[in-house]
């Protein structure tokens, strides 16, 4: 590549593509951005419900405090002010009390977390702090390095697994009841599989990075219009004013080349498109796919990537004729519902009789939902929210969606750590991202948004920009001294 600001094409519309493209644009290049789909966001994304006529996501999605490139991004293209920010967390216990979960403002991280903790009354005071010391020994537990070095690395690991979190809290002798009410609860929903399979480098990230290191870390942010209003309008916009050209219902079928470089983009309408740089940012089970094969063969760790399992993740869309709970969310301890949101009254446009009021349940690692089918886990989730939520018992369901993305997330195994490639490869002009690229982080908006940011600076320093040594990365929370003495 020359060091002029060089043109790009990147494939894919989910936050990867579109962090990498808003990058490279506000820093010069001429980026293409090739969607097969007709809207943006990838798994990010909404729909429109025929039954309301309104616009739903597939799944709600949400952001935590230390997500600092997702929440960037956002502000980048405006749309901060449309993310809620949710400091108190309302837990129900499996009996229906209520127990709020809130970081001291004044204590010093990790300590911020020890009054929330306390209140956590569904468990009992000496397990409350049996899981506090539990929390600083994983802060103890040196963190992974990151898997750039498996570059060289072809086939999965052939020697025993390393450990399951599921497996490192028996060590640590937490008993079924606090892993079902606590570490379940945390985990399952941040890293979208269950702690048996897990990795407990994952289980660190969650818990270090997301709750102990920072007093804001632990936040919630949540998206208060659908999502692809964030995506398709305020991302959308901001690309297209700074020249990015998003070409939607474009589907790249293959990108052609050696191993010594990508020649020539070919849409799967036959039409050939040559660039400097070449961003693939699909979904791991689709890269290959996209490669002639002499760049899939130049890329070793690629090669096994397809075959890497996913975890589930469903959401429950449903319509009641009044409002079950006087919340915005709600996280219940110890059921199949894990997740409760609520958007308030709908009204559809095209006033239909199920105008009412909207709730979506997420639960992930949902491999119950796919084996229990429709009509039996909507029974089981009303079950859920009449336990919880008197009024529920009275409501009336007016409309119900079940939506299953089976393969929602990468499961976050060890073996899958050593296998995720870097967001540079072999191939000079050729580069990577998405949520399973790596980026330290679980399956999540803010390892899309790092990924496309990584892949980016890869392009800038291989066209040798002005701006090639700019980092492009947000930098973590800054730590406190206690944080910083505690943490390996
Ligand atoms: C149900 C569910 C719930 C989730 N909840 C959360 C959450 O609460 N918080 C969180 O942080 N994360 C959550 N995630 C994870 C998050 O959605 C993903 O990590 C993130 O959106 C991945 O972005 P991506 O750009 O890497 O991939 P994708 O979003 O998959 O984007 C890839 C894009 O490439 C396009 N594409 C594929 N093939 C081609 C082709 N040949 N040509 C052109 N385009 C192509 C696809 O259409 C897609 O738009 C959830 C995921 C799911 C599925």
């Amino acid at each position: 590549m020359s060091n002029r600001a060089p043109r790009v094409a990147v494939v894919g519309g989910g936050l990867a593509g579109l962090s990498a493209a808003l990058a490279l644009a506000e820093r010069g290049c001429a980026v293409e951005l090739f969607e097969a789909r007709r809207n943006l966001g990838g798994r990010a994304g909404s729909f429109v419900d025929k039954t309301t006529g309104e616009t739903i996501d597939h799944c709600q999605h949400v952001a935590m405090g230390c997500c600092m490139n997702y929440l960037d991004f956002c502000r980048r293209v405006g749309a901060l002010p449309y993310l809620r920010r949710v400091r108190t967390l309302h837990f129900f216990a499996p009996d229906g009390r209520r127990c709020d979960f809130r970081g001291s403002q004044w204590l010093p991280s990790p300590l911020h977390l020890a009054g929330g903790l306390l209140r956590l009354s569904f468990l009992t005071l000496a397990e409350r702090v049996s899981i506090g010391r539990a929390l600083l020994r994983l802060a103890r537990v040196p963190p992974p390095a990151l898997s750039q070095t498996a570059l060289l690395q072809t086939a999965p690991p052939q020697t025993a697994m390393p450990q399951t979190v599921g497996k490192w809290l028996q060590q640590q002798r937490q008993s079924p009841r606090q892993i079902e009410r606590f570490w379940s609860v945390v985990l399952v929903s941040a890293l979208g599989e269950n702690i048996e399979r897990a990795s407990l480098a994952a289980a660190r990230k969650v818990f270090v990075d997301g709750f102990m290191a920072t007093p804001a870390a632990y936040e919630v942010y949540v998206p208060t219009v659908p999502l692809s209003t964030i995506y398709d309008t305020f991302v959308a916009r901001k690309l297209r004013d700074l020249g990015v050209e998003v070409h939607l219902e474009r589907p790249v079928e293959r990108l052609d080349g050696e191993e010594n470089g990508v020649k020539a983009l070919v849409l799967r309408s036959g039409e050939q498109r040559t660039f400097d740089a070449y961003m693939i940012a699909v979904p791991w089970r689709s890269v290959s796919r996209i490669l002639a094969p002499p760049l899939a063969a130049a890329i070793p760790q690629l090669r096994h990537i397809a075959e890497l399992p996913a975890a589930p993740i469903s959401a429950v869309h449903l319509w009641f004729d009044r409002q079950i709970a006087r919340l915005d969310h709600a996280v219940l301890v110890g059921r199949l519902s894990q997740w409760v949101f609520s958007r308030g009254r709908m009204t559809s446009s095209n006033a239909s009789p199920t105008d009412g009021y909207y709730y979506q349940v997420v639960i992930s690692a949902s491999r119950d939902v796919v084996d229990a089918g429709r009509d039996e886990t909507i029974a089981r989730v009303c079950g859920d929210l009449a336990a919880v939520f008197p009024d529920a018992r009275r409501a009336k369901l007016l409309h119900a969606r079940v939506v299953t993305d089976r393969d929602a997330v990468f499961a976050p195994s060890a073996q899958w750590e050593s296998f995720r490639p870097s967001q540079r490869t072999s191939v000079a002009n050729l580069f990577l991202c998405g949520d399973w690229t790596a980026t330290g982080w679980p399956a999540t908006m803010e390892s899309a948004v790092r990924s496309g940011r990584l892949a980016a600076e890869g392009v800038l320093a291989a066209a040798g920009t002005e701006c090639a040594s700019e980092p492009l990365v947000t930098p973590d929370l800054p730590r406190g001294w206690l944080a910083r003495w505690l943490i390996k």
